[in-house]
């Protein structure tokens, strides 16, 4: 996708601010932080959104997933964080590449869930 800036980020097209980056995934610092610690894991192959995945990638899923508490760990956030992944308009998505929130470092208010 062209005109992703998510893309351009993950490719190293534009500058940022990096945590981790292997083969299929991209992590980076959010550019509004909305705690201390606040990133994002992202796929290095566009997806729109969570709604659009199916069983092609669970593993990609997976990978993001389980290196949302590696990278917390190494960020410091030890005594916990949050993950979110907003989906679709209807889920408050503005960026539409898919990417798992990493937030910690203070105190949060309490879950809407
Ligand atoms: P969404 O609302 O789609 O779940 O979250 C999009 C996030 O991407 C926002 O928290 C926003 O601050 C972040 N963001 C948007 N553009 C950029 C950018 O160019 N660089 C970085 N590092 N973060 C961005
Ligand atoms: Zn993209």
């Amino acid at each position: 996708m062209t005109d992703c800036i998510f893309c351009k980020l993950a490719a190293g097209e534009l500058p940022t601010n990096k945590v981790y980056e292997d083969d299929e995934v991209f992590a980076f610092h959010d550019i509004h932080p909305v705690a201390p610690v606040h990133f994002l894991i992202i796929p290095k192959r566009h997806v729109d959104s969570l709604a659009h995945t199916d069983d092609s990638h669970q593993a990609l899923l997976g990978r993001m997933l389980l290196l949302a508490p590696r990278l917390a760990a190494q960020l410091g956030l030890e005594q916990g964080f949050r993950t979110i992944i907003n989906t679709g308009h209807g889920g408050g998505q503005t960026f539409f590449h898919l990417h798992l929130h990493v937030i910690g470092g203070a105190p949060l208010s309490p879950n809407i869930v």
